[in-house]
């Protein structure tokens, strides 16, 4: 079989780099293990557009979330929705005040409370918050959707991909029957084991989410006070999540389920139920300097990398998913902060 490229890993990143190369006319073989643990199969897929304890707003959050909006609008898959930040203190308050002052962050929030129950009697908002303008991104769907194409297109493989069965040569790689002019890694935190580019700085790190029904007030916002519970509809919630950058595997603790339902609890006045339906754990692709990595590898002219989206991917995927097949394609440069040239190859 030969193609264009050969794509390890069907996540968020494969799959929106496999949809970009196809409309340029390229031929794919997306090869994927199938893990139900995969990052995007256990993340939220939230938007936040002010985040971290400073609560600040990235300089290229307008931009991306433009056209994640209009590229997963076309997918169907973007639902704009509102995220309730809850102060954790009069600190923080001050911050988010300051913020609404700045002109790229004000159309990103529609309001900031200085009090509790001042959006809803029911949330225990004592410092209380910002309301923000975020979105929730259906990845399951973008994902079942984008293998249900790649399939009709006899372009999808359910496999493990390993590094050893792959020759590499100066104008191509192979793998088992395949033969492709390039590869490239959308394999998520297992490039920071091993393979090609795992000499990049690498700060993958693992979390948690769980699903549950709730007597809870339904809400239509996102709840987020050190963590976000997401209302998904009649009574049904998922929250997480935490960071953990040691024991990296993709097991769910007791620990952190307790933590999260506390959490959930606590952002209401009155109490309510948690009954946990489901329990997840992933490890996300993080970098050292919180951008992704992407580009070909600095000794390997067929060896390519889409990866490092980090705590953020959707809405980091979708622009350079187009910029990566414009760089692939057409030679287009690759915007610097994220071209995985800026780290030298150790050694
Ligand atoms: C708990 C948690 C919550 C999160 N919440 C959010 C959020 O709200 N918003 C947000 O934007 N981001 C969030 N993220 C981050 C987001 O999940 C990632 O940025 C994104 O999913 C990374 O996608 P990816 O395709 O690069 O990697 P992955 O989703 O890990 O995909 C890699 C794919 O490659 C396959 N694969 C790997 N190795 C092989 C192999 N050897 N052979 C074959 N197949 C292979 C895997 O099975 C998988 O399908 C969260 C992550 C976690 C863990």
């Amino acid at each position: 079989m030969q193609v264009d490229f050969l794509i390890v890993g069907q996540g968020l990143a494969g799959t929106l780099l496999a949809r970009a190369l196809r409309q340029q006319g390229q031929q794919v073989l997306v090869v994927d293990n199938g893990r139900k643990s995969a990052a995007s199969r256990v993340a939220a897929g939230l938007m936040t557009p002010l985040t971290g304890q400073r609560f600040t707003l990235t300089p290229e959050y307008p931009e991306l979330f433009r056209f994640a909006q209009k590229d997963l609008g076309e997918l169907k898959v973007f639902s704009p929705i509102k995220v309730y930040r809850m102060f954790v203190d009069a600190e923080q308050r001050a911050r988010g005040l300051k913020r609404a002052e700045c002109v790229s962050c004000a159309p990103f929030i529609e309001k900031i409370t200085e009090d509790v129950g001042q959006i809803s009697a029911e949330w225990s908002d004592v410092h209380g918050g910002a309301l923000m303008h975020g979105a929730w991104v259906d990845l399951p769907k973008l994902m079942d959707d984008g293998a249900e194409q790649l399939t009709a297109a006899q372009s999808l493989r359910l496999a493990e991909f390993n590094y050893t069965d792959l020759q590499v040569k100066a104008d191509g790689v192979s793998w088992h029957d395949v033969t492709a002019r390039g590869i490239i890694f959308c394999d998520g935190y297992r490039s920071a084991a091993s393979g090609p580019f795992s000499y990049l700085p690498w700060q993958p790190v693992k979390g948690e989410a769980i699903s549950f029904n709730s007597n809870a007030p339904d809400a239509s916002v996102v709840l987020n006070r050190q963590g976000w519970a997401l209302p998904m509809g009649q009574g049904r919630w998922r929250a997480g999540t935490n960071w953990e950058w040691t024991g990296l595997d993709e097991i769910p603790t007791q620990v952190q389920s307790e933590k999260f339902q506390k959490r959930f609890k606590d952002y209401f006045k009155s109490e309510v139920s948690v009954e946990v339906t489901d329990h997840v754990a992933g490890v996300r692709p993080c970098t050292s300097d919180n951008h992704p990595f992407i580009g070909t590898h600095p000794e390997h002219a067929v060896l390519h990398l889409f990866n490092g989206m980090g705590p953020r991917g959707t809405i980091w995927a979708p622009t350079l998913a187009q910029e990566m097949a414009d760089y692939l394609v057409d030679g287009k440069p690759l915007r610097s902060t994220c071209d995985l040239r800026r780290f030298p190859v150790a050694g």
